[in-house]
């Protein structure tokens, strides 16, 4: 196998990581919810105009948290695509919770808002839409279905930090959403994401929830006088010092999205032609979307030519990579009672999608070479 010199994602480090880190150091507060992680919630609240962001220890960790603060055990069902990263679903099926999964959009490769009126239920607590790939899903239907029938929203907007649907920032539609910073998002920290809670009367529990089932949060504002046990709970803070790092990445945030627009731009022109003569579809941003062009990915027409050209860039030194398996198709999707043909578009897209490198550091050159590379795979 040829050498990988053209990576799959390449974590960016703006360079201001170490002084912060340092900072945080020696500051002799490195544990949670010290000085670094109050600028990064802040700055989170602020820019999105939301009452209130918890940093924790990842986007996991913040889904988690949304099931327990809804308090979804084993009489309740859940709404969400099949086509997501497991955590999607395993923070709810931690809790019980009967997994009821749904197709997504030909276009945005998001939850189908068309689809929740046939699956929602008198049991149907939460719905998850997931934002994929730098769009996301029509919030406002999503919202209506749920309101009407007193649902709740959980946004999985882990990979959606940056995107707007009609001039609102996705995330702030939700009773909830959560985020990821890990090393394979845009903005990242190694591991770590936040909660945001839009729905105020939802804050007090997720800090006990947050804090060991304790009220400490209240405490160390000066609101009580002890801190104790009043609800259930786990550790769910990250270290300042990830704070820390995270902070240069939040105030880098426009530049790192100037350069991701960029390659994304390239990419576009570069593969063009191709789209054109109906070899491959690229990804499309539909009107009312801005995107934080997160992924660039290609749907070739059939699963086998995928493969094909997934091991063509690999023997050129290109690492590309396909997305996820379909979750009604894992084993566990399987224990569940799902089986294959339910989610055509879910599993259509699932063997047919092909992600390219991008990260900040892709230099021309290297781009440069991966459209050619997918240029001759097509004439050869
Ligand atoms: C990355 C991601 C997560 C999980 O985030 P972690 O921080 O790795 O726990 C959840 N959902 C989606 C859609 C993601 O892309």
């Amino acid at each position: 196998m040829a050498q990988i010199r053209i990576p799959f994602n390449k974590p960016y480090v703006t360079g201001k990581e170490y002084e912060y880190l340092a900072r945080a150091a020696e500051s002799g507060h490195i544990s949670g919810d010290g000085p670094f992680s109050k600028r990064c919630q802040e700055l989170l609240e602020k820019d999105l105009g939301v009452p209130r962001v918890l940093l924790t220890t990842s986007g996991t960790a913040a889904l988690e948290m949304a099931a327990l603060l809804f308090r979804v055990g084993a009489e309740d069902e859940v709404i969400l695509p099949s086509f997501t990263f497991v955590s999607t679903a395993n923070a709810f099926y931690l809790r019980g919770a009967r997994l009821v999964f749904a197709d997504i959009k030909p276009d945005t490769l998001s939850l189908d808002e068309d689809a929740l009126p046939g699956l929602v239920s008198e049991r149907t607590r939460v719905i998850i839409p997931v934002h994929y790939g730098g769009v996301g899903c029509q919030m406002d239907a999503v919202m209506d279905c749920a309101r009407r029938r007193g649902i709740r929203v959980v946004e999985d907007a882990a990979q959606a930090l940056g995107v707007f649907y009609r001039d609102r920032s996705l995330g702030t539609f939700g009773d909830l959403a959560v985020l990821s910073f890990h090393e394979t998002k845009n903005l990242q920290c190694g591991e770590g994401g936040a909660l945001i809670i839009n729905d105020r009367t939802l804050i007090e529990r997720a800090e006990i929830i947050r804090e060991k089932g304790t009220d400490r949060s209240k405490f160390f504002r000066g609101e009580t006088d002890k801190y104790t046990w009043v609800d259930l709970g786990s550790s769910y803070l990250p270290s300042d010092l990830l704070a820390a790092f995270l902070f240069a990445q939040l105030e880098n945030a426009g530049d790192i999205a100037a350069r991701r627009r960029r390659l994304f731009e390239t990419y576009r022109e570069g593969l063009g032609p191709l789209e054109r003569q109906g070899r491959l579809r690229l990804p499309v941003i539909p009107s009312g979307y801005r995107s934080n062009f997160h992924i660039f990915y290609l749907l070739l027409n059939e699963p086998e030519q995928r493969n094909r050209l997934m091991h063509f860039l690999r023997a050129k030194g290109i690492l590309a990579v396909f997305h996820y398996l379909p979750l009604h198709l894992s084993p566990v999707g399987r224990s569940l009672g799902y089986k294959e043909g339910q989610f055509p578009v879910t599993e259509s897209v699932s063997a047919r999608l092909l992600r390219l490198p991008l990260y900040y550091e892709l230099t021309e050159a290297d781009q440069g070479e991966v459209i050619q590379a997918v240029t001759d795979f097509f004439r050869s």
